[in-house]
């Protein structure tokens, strides 16, 4: 992806999402385009969790990338590429790009430092999920 040039104001609508260690943060204007989950074994393995909880956004939301990032690459079932981004002091998986996701980037809703943050709107590969995880209040798509 190409990483946006800092800004010298940032708008009131932007959000930051940041690692634990604080040293990798991105910042991002607007809404994002979708809030997702994802229970699939490789989502819990990512983020050592029940289910990711991302959101997409346009690369062009991207305003500023500050700190080094390390990236992962894995192969979806489907055979395409997924880059897992993620910051090489704390190992926080801040944010991921992939083949199927062209000219955008997921982030990990867990790292924003705003806290009104939008639900997701589908839980993929609930059939994934842990037993004991009741999220019938969402619609599985996936
Ligand atoms: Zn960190
Ligand atoms: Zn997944």
């Amino acid at each position: 992806m190409t990483i946006a040039t800092p800004e010298t104001n940032p708008a009131e609508s932007d959000r930051i999402a940041r690692c634990s260690c604080g040293a990798l943060s991105l910042r991002l204007s607007g809404e994002p385009r979708r809030v997702y989950g994802c229970a699939c074994i490789e989502c819990q393995r990512a983020t050592g969790t029940a289910f990711a909880y991302r959101a997409i956004y346009a690369e062009e939301a991207v305003r500023e990338v500050v700190g080094e990032v390390r990236s992962w690459r894995r192969i979806s079932d489907a055979g395409r590429w997924i880059d897992q981004h993620f910051c090489p002091g704390c190992g926080t998986l801040v944010y991921m790009s992939a083949e199927a996701l062209t000219g955008a980037l997921s982030v990990s809703m867990g790292c924003f430092v705003e806290r009104d943050i939008p639900p997701p709107v589908a839980i993929h590969n609930l059939h994934r999920a842990p037993s004991w995880l009741d999220l019938e209040a969402f619609a599985p798509t996936a």
